[in-house]
């Protein structure tokens, strides 16, 4: 692809480094948080459930593209101050979308990363101007964009001078009406061989619907993705926006604690609980390499089941 002249894999990966923390490396980096900010409670809770799963970053959207002028346009300031708050209270990251200049200029000295959505992402006047700020960006893949779109997207972000942009595949408009959207996961292979920029995840928007997050989730860090992005809710049924795709804290977490094994599978790492050497989070590790080893005996057996048979000195007739 001739454009991608910034975008496009040249040499080496890129990695993003944020407060000692790398997107793009061998680690897969889960970020976590409701799809709105509503309160100061909400996303203290919020922030803990990330910060117990191991995650880190904090999202919560403050000004909300919706696609009803009649729902919920997100809490702008205040809901900011909520998410930032948080977001130090756990030590985490923390992201929010920008959806215009405006918007942008109120987040960008507040926050670490800033989000540019689906809707937004062939907003050419918001990609120079995120282009022209020095906070990493997640651009999400548009409802329609094909993955070369979605590459030209980013290439605007940096030829506007910021390197650091996150591609984000969040699903993808088709003819399936049960999931939300599709999650379309080839394209993270596809945008990882045609550029060097990190890759993550969001099943959240894609599925729509809590119950398919995890298996999505594994099946991201299988294909390759460097990292996850998950809705979470303290009270999902009591969500202002986007309930159905929300975990509960105890579901994000669980799902946390099962992603080491699965990143293990394809030479990444993931971390459940944080910090890699207290008590819990060596635990977990162990109980994971532990449910390896069993399945690899297993396996083993089986097949040392079918040599037997044919090595016998009488066999069957
Ligand atoms: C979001 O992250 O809450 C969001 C609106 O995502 P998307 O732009 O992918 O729809
Ligand atoms: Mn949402």
């Amino acid at each position: 692809m001739k454009d991608l002249k910034l975008a496009g894999l040249n040499i080496e990966r890129s990695t993003i480094e944020i407060n000692g923390i790398t997107i793009g490396g061998k680690e897969i980096i889960l970020m976590g948080g409701p799809c709105a900010v509503e309160s100061s409670l909400q996303m203290s809770q919020s922030a803990e459930t990330v910060k117990k799963a191991g995650g880190k970053v904090l999202r919560g959207g403050v000004f909300k593209p919706r696609t009803s002028p009649y729902s919920f346009q997100g809490m702008g300031l205040e809901g900011l101050n909520y998410l930032v708050q948080a977001a130090k209270e756990q030590e985490l990251l923390c992201v929010t979308e920008v959806i215009d200049a405006q918007s942008l200029e109120l987040v960008v000295d507040k926050v670490d990363i800033l989000q540019i959505g689906a809707r937004n992402m062939q907003n050419f006047e918001l990609l120079k101007l995120a282009g022209k700020s020095n906070k990493p960006i997640i651009l999400k893949r548009g409802l329609s964009a094909t993955v070369e779109e979605w590459l030209l997207a980013a290439e605007y972000i940096l030829a506007a001078g910021n390197p650091e942009v996150i591609l984000c595949e969040r699903g993808i408009r088709t003819f399936e009406p049960s999931t939300r959207n599709t999650l379309d996961l080839s394209a993270v292979g596809v945008a990882k061989e045609l550029s060097h920029l990190p890759v993550i995840v969001d099943p959240s928007h894609a599925a729509g619907r809590r119950d398919l997050i995890s298996s999505l989730s594994k099946a991201a860090i299988a294909a390759g993705a460097d990292g996850l992005l998950i809705e979470t809710h303290p009270n999902p049924d009591e969500a202002i926006s986007d309930g159905p795709q929300s975990l509960t804290s105890d579901q994000f977490i669980q799902l946390a604690a099962e992603l080491g094994v699965v990143a293990g599978s394809v030479q990444r790492v993931f971390t459940f609980g944080g910090k890699g050497d207290t008590l819990e989070a060596l635990r977990t590790q162990i109980d994971g390499v532990d449910q390896s080893i069993i399945k690899l005996l297993a396996d083993r057996m089986q097949i040392v089941r079918k040599i037997e048979p044919q090595n016998s000195s009488c066999p069957l007739k």
